[in-house]
This record gives structure tokens, C-alpha cells and sequence, in this order.
């Protein structure tokens, strides 16, 4: 297979360093090179897909949901509470065309998004 070019795939492929805070088979939650909160991190499924609404996706659009609830319990967010966001497309803000979904947290969070 040829070499993915996609900046997360590279990342779950170890090609490009993350600073990773949970792994299983399927996912990995790495912390926003950004961030837009305090905390601030990314739930990445090793599977490429574009988009939220992409053929297939609907294989890992459930779990990703499971992951970001572990991933905010492990970060402490649990409490206090966090947004998760998934930009979509263009307009939806979406700058890497692989699904992910951000978590965010660590303050109050007001109107921003991801
Ligand atoms: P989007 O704008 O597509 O919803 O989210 C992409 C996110 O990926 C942005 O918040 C951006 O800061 C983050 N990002 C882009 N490149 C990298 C990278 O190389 N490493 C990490 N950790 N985050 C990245
Ligand atoms: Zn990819």
C-alpha cells in the first residue's frame, strides 16, 4: 500500500510525533498541537475518513463518542464538564480531512468553538 499522506494518518502511524494520551486498537487521543482550552485534545480513529457523514463512517461515528467520555474521565474533565466538537467540511471549519473529534475542557467554556 502506498504511504498515507494525511497528517493524522501520519500521526497514527507514528510518522509525525504526537503527544498521545490514550490508545486501544481502534482510536487515539492526542492533545491539540492549538489548543483552544485548556485542555484540549483530539480522538482520532486510526481508519482515514474524511468527514463526519463519510461512506463507512458510521463504523466508528459511535465510538468515537465512548472514547471522548474515557478520554475526558482519564483527563479529569468529568466533573466540571466538557464540549466535544466535530467540524465538518468547509464551513463547518474543518481544516484536516480526517474525522476527528476535539475535546474540550479544563475551564468554562464560553461561545467558542474548536
Ligand atoms: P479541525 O480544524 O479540522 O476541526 O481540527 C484540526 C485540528 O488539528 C486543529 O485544532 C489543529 O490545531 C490540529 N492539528 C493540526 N495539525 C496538527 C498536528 O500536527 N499535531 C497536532 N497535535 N494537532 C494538529
Ligand atoms: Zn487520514
Amino acid at each position: 500500500m502506498s504511504k498515507p499522506t494525511c497528517i493524522f494518518c501520519k500521526i497514527v502511524n507514528s510518522e509525525i510525533p504526537s503527544a498521545k494520551v490514550y490508545e486501544d486498537p481502534d482510536f487515539i487521543a492526542i492533545r491539540d498541537i492549538q489548543p483552544q482550552a485548556k485542555t484540549h485534545l483530539l480522538v482520532i480513529p486510526k481508519a482515514h475518513f474524511d468527514h463526519l457523514d463519510s461512506p463507512g463512517a458510521e463504523s466508528v461515528t459511535v465510538k468515537i463518542i465512548a472514547v471522548a467520555n474515557e478520554v475526558a474521565r482519564l483527563e479529569g474533565l468529568t466533573a466540571h464538564g466538557y464540549r466535544v466538537v466535530v467540524n465538518t467540511r468547509e464551513w463547518g471549519g474543518q481544516t484536516v480531512a480526517h474525522l476527528h473529534m476535539h475535546v474540550l475542557g479544563g475551564e468554562q467554556l464560553r461561545g467558542r468553538f474548536a
